[in-house]
């Protein structure tokens, strides 16, 4: 009864420290999409394309499911939830943390 299943194809999703830094993101993050930049409406739900998905700057496929990265929120950003599956296991193009200070126009 108090067995927890593992979803084999979700490797980490399952991880209780994941779920606490999806939730903390949920609550600090600005709702904006990181790949996109429009805002995300906190009122749709999954699986809706455009609902609030929690995106890993190195994708979860790269990672094995013990290494910190897969739960801590400075490996998570905020993205649709289409836009985050678009983007399936691409790396990022460049680190999210700098494109908004360090654009050299
Ligand atoms: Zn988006």
């Amino acid at each position: 009864m108090t067995k927890r299943r593992r979803n084999p194809h979700r490797p980490g999703l399952d991880d209780v420290r994941y779920k606490a830094s999806r939730a903390r993101l949920k609550i600090i993050g600005n709702h904006v999409c990181h790949w996109c930049r429009y805002p995300i409406d906190m009122q749709l739900r999954y699986p809706h394309p455009l609902s609030w998905s929690c995106d890993h700057k190195v994708p979860r496929s790269q990672l094995h499911p013990d290494d910190p990265r897969m739960w801590h929120i400075d490996n998570a950003l905020e993205a649709h939830l289409r836009c985050n599956q678009a983007r399936g296991a691409k790396p990022l193009p460049v680190q999210p943390t700098h494109l908004n200070t360090d654009i050299d126009w």
